[in-house]
């Protein structure tokens, strides 16, 4: 099972006490980005495109925590940058279990040997490994030979330590449904707990802009992609809802505030893919956010988003308010032919506003006065 029984059930009574108490927005995973400075320059990746001094700040152990317990989220992701350059993140990793909260620590796995030795397995914690696919695709995507090889001898490692290990594979229009099917196939042998997988965002800062996918295209991989698994082999650490959403049958909006990014610059809005302003406390983002103005079929950035942190706690809160329908889904399978259920209208969108420039100016004009 890739989300383990414990996991699930703590995870469920929350959302069902947010429900009964008629909290209209909740946070399900806080998306802690404690850095932004990572060991490799993906080409796909929107997330490291800043100056040197902003790549150079560190979120303290304090303002981790502090960031935890503000949010309240059952679950924590460790992103960034890459969280192992963060010469404290064992002691963040330990604050949040202390907390008894989930942590993934998501890592391109680089550094996995090496730190491996400052964690120890726990039922609250899971390692991440980014892996975009076999050699070949991996090491395209991460614009580095090798690394693939890297990362499946670090994951080894962690399994052989007796930690639960995922993966995290980030598909672009350059995936081929049999490849993919063939490396899900081989990390399943290799033994690991779960899959995460999702479209790559449209990333305004990526270098490679010529390879994101748009909402058509992600269905019907992603059904060429399913249907290679007849047996259900694969163990996805996602709802059934949300795949079945990613296999075009389901028409969901996004929850931008199910997965709210807490960085240097703030509490990140509208999501963890989106910085278009930032507010100071976690509070002043669920009150103060005009969320009405942001996803699919509202902004122009948000035409071809199914990412994972903007749709799997829409496809959660579904599976609670109609869980015969998750479990229908669960038990027969995702639907992978005839047709798609119907796409929102991109009509009524408003225009792209280019905000980036201005908040790196802004940190940086604060950093040289400090
Ligand atoms: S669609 Fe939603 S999750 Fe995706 S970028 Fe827009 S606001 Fe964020």
């Amino acid at each position: 099972m890739a989300i383990p029984l414990h996991q699930m059930t703590r995870v469920g009574a929350y959302i069902v006490g947010q429900h009964l108490r008629g909290v209209k927005r909740y946070p399900l995973v806080l998306m802690l980005e404690p850095l932004f400075r990572c060991n490799l320059a993906c080409a796909g990746c929107g997330k490291i495109d800043y100056p040197d001094p902003i790549l150079n700040q560190r979120l303290s152990v304090a303002q981790c925590l502090e960031a935890v317990d503000e949010c309240g989220a059952p679950m924590v992701v460790l992103a960034g940058g890459e969280p192992l350059l963060h010469r404290e993140i064992e002691e963040v990793v330990e604050g949040i279990i202390a907390r008894k909260k989930f942590v993934y620590l998501c890592t391109n796995a680089l550094l996995l040997e090496k730190k491996i030795d400052q964690f120890k397995p726990n039922p609250y914690f899971a390692w991440t490994v980014h892996l975009d696919g076999d050699r070949q695709d991996h090491d395209r995507s991460v614009c580095l030979d090798g690394v693939y090889d890297r990362a499946v001898a670090a994951l080894r490692l962690a399994k052989s330590r007796g930690f639960r290990v995922n993966i995290n594979a980030t598909l672009f229009d350059t995936a081929e449904p049999e490849r993919m099917a063939n490396f899900f196939d081989a990390v399943t042998e290799m033994g690991i707990d779960g899959i995460t997988v999702s479209p790559g965002y449209a990333y305004e800062r990526a270098p490679d802009q010529a390879h994101f996918l748009n909402r058509r295209r992600t269905k019907e991989l992603f059904r060429d992609i399913f249907r290679r698994d007849p047996k259900r082999r694969w163990s996805f650490n996602q709802s059934s809802l949300f795949l079945d959403f990613l296999a075009g049958n389901q028409t969901y909006h996004c929850t931008p505030w199910g997965n709210p990014c807490r960085n240097y610059f703030g509490w990140q809005r509208p999501c963890y893919l989106l910085g278009e302003g930032y507010a100071n406390s976690f509070k002043e983002l669920m009150e103060e956010t005009d969320w009405d103005s942001y996803g699919t079929g509202n902004y122009e950035k948000c035409a071809d988003c199914m990412v994972h942190s903007g749709y799997e706690a829409s496809a959660v809160i579904d599976t609670v308010k109609r869980p015969w329908k998750a479990a229908a889904v669960a038990l027969r399978g995702i639907r992978t032919e005839g047709e798609m259920a119907p796409e929102i209208e991109l009509g009524g969108q408003r225009p792209a506003q280019y905000v980036f420039s201005g908040h790196v100016e802004k940190a940086m004009a604060r950093l040289k006065s400090a």
